[in-house]
């Protein structure tokens, strides 16, 4: 990609890079022919190449210079270009080994370090260290939700969250709990801070267009959890609740806890999973 792998040349003969254009339509496409690429289906390949949207990504993640972000599925590196623009270093995670040569050639000579992993598997302590890390994700709405609940429950170096979804499951996850959006994923993710669907974004803005719309969701990990519960209790408890939803609570929590045990903490036996809190989930986990 000899138009985006600019290099200038320093007195003392180092190379420093410089700013280059973000990736376009029609850059995306010859990066694909270029490379004898066809977005994978089975992967939610499907890429951005509008610049306008990728500068708002970034900026609702809150990337600014110095930042450590971590990429989940940078594809053929349109967000990549943008962190790495705002001054980001950036760990990217990428589990199509086809797509890798041609990311490399995209972010040849920034701070980009590029894994070519399954972000379910990754051996994620080691990867992020000491540090503190901003995430950026676009990733098959299969793929994202549990990949979020799982990192968000082990890796406090996660501290920021910015992920692109389809709109069903954004707004699943940023549901209130005790409203009726709200499911699995809304409690479990309010454990650790509150997620808000900050932007939506277009079918248009990506090769191939998808057939559903986007949104955008934001998660800032609160320093402490937000009710005084064991996590594991708690997701025992909203897992048989909402595997049940329709139920009220003394049928789907039955063998978890008595109709007795319910009431006692506050919580109507007769109410379903949905009708509750947060803090009448953290009383239901701490019964
Ligand atoms: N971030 C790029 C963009 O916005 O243009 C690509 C987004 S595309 C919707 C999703 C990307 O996630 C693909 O590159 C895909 O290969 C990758 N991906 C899918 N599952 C993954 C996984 N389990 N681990 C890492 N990357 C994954």
């Amino acid at each position: 990609m000899g138009s985006l792998a600019v290099v200038r040349e320093e007195g003392g003969g180092s190379l420093t890079p410089l700013p280059r254009p973000l990736l376009t339509r029609p850059v995306v496409r010859q990066l694909l022919d270029s490379h004898g690429l066809q977005p994978s289906r089975a992967l939610g390949q499907n890429f951005l190449c509008e610049p306008g949207t990728i500068e708002k990504i970034v900026r609702l993640a809150g990337v600014g210079p110095g930042d450590r972000v971590v990429e989940i599925g940078p594809g053929l590196g349109s967000l990549t270009l943008g962190l790495a623009a705002a001054g980001a270093t950036v760990l990217a995670v990428e589990v199509d080994k086809y797509l890798i040569p041609a990311l490399t050639d995209v972010v040849d000579g920034l701070d980009v370090e590029i894994r070519h992993a399954d972000a379910r598997t990754l051996d994620w302590a080691h990867e992020l260290g000491d540090h503190q890390w901003k995430v950026v994700a676009n990733l098959p709405y299969n793929v994202a939700t549990p990949l979020i609940l799982d990192l968000l429950a082990s890796q406090p170096a996660l501290v920021s969250w910015l992920v692109m979804v389809q709109r069903e499951v954004g707004e699943r996850l940023a549901a209130v709990p005790g409203t009726s959006l709200c499911g699995i994923p809304s409690v479990l993710a309010s454990y650790w801070g509150q997620a808000r669907v900050v932007g939506s974004v277009s079918a248009e803005v990506f090769l191939p267009r998808p057939r559903v719309e986007s949104v955008l969701v934001r998660l800032d990990r609160s320093p402490e959890p937000t009710i005084d519960a064991d996590f594991s209790r708690l997701a025992v408890l909203v897992r048989a609740g909402f595997g049940k939803r329709r139920k009220m609570l003394r049928g789907s929590l039955a063998g978890l806890l008595t109709e007795h045990e319910i009431a006692a903490a506050g919580v109507a036996p007769t109410d379903r999973a949905e009708q509750l809190d947060m803090d009448a989930w953290g009383r239901l986990a701490r019964a």
